[in-house]
């Protein structure tokens, strides 16, 4: 069982950079809940805690200490940048490990591509820094910074959409640095009903409802997505 720490960077009375009508604690707070549903949804394998379920005030240590109690093996801390530049940036600690820094490169790879899908996001590297997060965790630890709040990278920050594509892409490159084991998801190219090769045929049952209502809801659902489905 994989243990992932996300850290929403800044929260409750630090909202951290606030320009263009956006604040940093918010923009955090969703690409990390994003990042969660994206993990459960789709691989196993893994328990996952965040520093701030709402709009907790908390100091730099206590995230390290959070993570470090409960003995993460990896820890990823979102932010969002200011200075008015444009682009995307990775840390690690100046003295990460080996397994930090495949950490950065895998999550720098997956969140860069994701952002590009949006339009030309600027790749400011991968970078080494001595932030507290970093320094204080005694995990593999990476810290992003999402693009800039206080240029003309706020229009991106203000598209739901964008948000959704980074946190999923910090989900997929801890899953690959993890190796989690993929939820296995029925796809209209794989039918639920299946010939086995000794002849045998295998029915697979979605759902049981007191009420006729819902597994009529249900079956139409199903047949929407492309799945022969009866009601017995
Ligand atoms: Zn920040």
């Amino acid at each position: 069982m994989k243990k992932i720490f996300l850290d929403k960077g800044h929260g409750g009375s630090d909202p951290g950079a606030v320009a263009n009508g956006l604040k940093e604690k918010d923009l955090t707070h969703r690409i990390v809940e994003y990042a969660m549903d994206y993990l459960q949804a789709n691989y196993t394998g893994f328990a996952m805690r965040t520093s701030r379920k709402g709009d907790e005030t908390l100091t730099l240590e206590q995230r390290a200490k959070m993570a470090n109690d409960w003995g993460a093996d990896v820890f990823i801390s979102a932010h969002i940048n200011a200075g008015k530049g444009t682009g995307f940036e990775t840390y690690v600690h100046p003295n990460a490990s080996q397994r930090s820094i495949a950490l950065q490169n895998v999550l720098h790879g997956e969140i860069l591509a994701a952002m590009r899908q949006f339009g030309n996001v600027v790749d400011r590297g991968k970078k080494r820094a001595n932030y507290a997060v970093l320094r204080e965790t005694k995990m593999p630890a990476v810290l992003t910074e999402n693009l800039f709040i206080d240029s003309n990278d706020a229009k991106l920050l203000k598209n739901e959409a964008f948000l959704k594509a980074v946190g999923e892409a910090h989900a997929r490159g801890i899953a690959k640095l993890l190796g989690l084991p993929q939820k296995a998801k029925p796809t209209p190219s794989q039918p639920q009903q299946q010939k086995s090769s000794d002849g045998k045929l295998y029915r697979v049952q979605v759902g049981a409802f007191s009420d006729r209502k819902n597994a009529e809801r249900l079956a139409e659902e199903l047949k929407k997505k492309g799945y022969p489905s009866i009601i017995v």
